[in-house]
């Protein structure tokens, strides 16, 4: 793999417009709210990336149509951490399944829709970066932002928030 200094918003942004006019097809909405003091982390990108892409893809899935995607990041300067934060108005996670989200092949999605790969994955990109990533299900408001959803026509699910926190130095790496 290869780490080198990066930038986590334009990481970030780069699969947000990949999927972003896909997703308005099903009227899912992804609005963003970087942090504009983020510094560079020292990152894989193409794995960075695949995470961004498993995490809304996942939000996607759990909407399935008319909802709200937020995608925010937010530097921690004293934990010399940035955290990123992906939370959407879907279906949610019961508290029975929230415990195996991260395992190989654990998937809730019919046969031949989801391999139950994408978290496993995306938990040892992570972890590869000395960094963690967890979920919170209902989704605490917070993090879904307080501007009022014009665009939604279906009632919000419980939601989900994923968080990943990322080191902001190569120390350890
Ligand atoms: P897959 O997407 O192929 O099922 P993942 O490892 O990406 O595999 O996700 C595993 C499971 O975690 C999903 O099947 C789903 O049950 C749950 N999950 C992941 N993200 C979300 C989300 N944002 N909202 C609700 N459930 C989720
Ligand atoms: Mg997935």
């Amino acid at each position: 793999s290869s780490m080198e200094p990066m930038d986590l918003n334009a990481s970030i942004m780069e699969v947000v417009s990949l999927v972003r006019h896909i997703f308005l097809q099903e009227r899912v909405r992804i609005d963003t709210d970087f942090d504009p003091t983020v510094t560079p982390i020292v990152g894989d990108r193409d794995k960075l990336r695949q995470v961004w892409m498993n995490l809304l893809n996942n939000a996607f899935d759990a909407i399935g149509a008319d909802g709200h995607i937020l995608v925010g990041t937010k530097m921690c300067s004293h934990r010399r951490r940035v955290v990123v934060t992906v939370a959407d108005t879907g279906k949610g996670i019961s508290q029975k399944d929230i415990t195996r989200i991260f395992d190989p092949f654990f998937t809730t999605k019919p046969a031949g829709e989801g391999t139950g790969l994408g978290l496993a994955v995306s938990f040892g990109i992570i972890s590869d970066h000395k960094g963690r990533i967890s979920a919170i299900s209902p989704a605490p408001l917070d993090y879904l932002g307080s501007d009022e959803d014009k665009t939604l026509t279906a009632p919000p699910g419980p939601g989900t928030v994923f968080i990943v926190e990322l080191p902001l130095t190569k120390e350890g790496l």
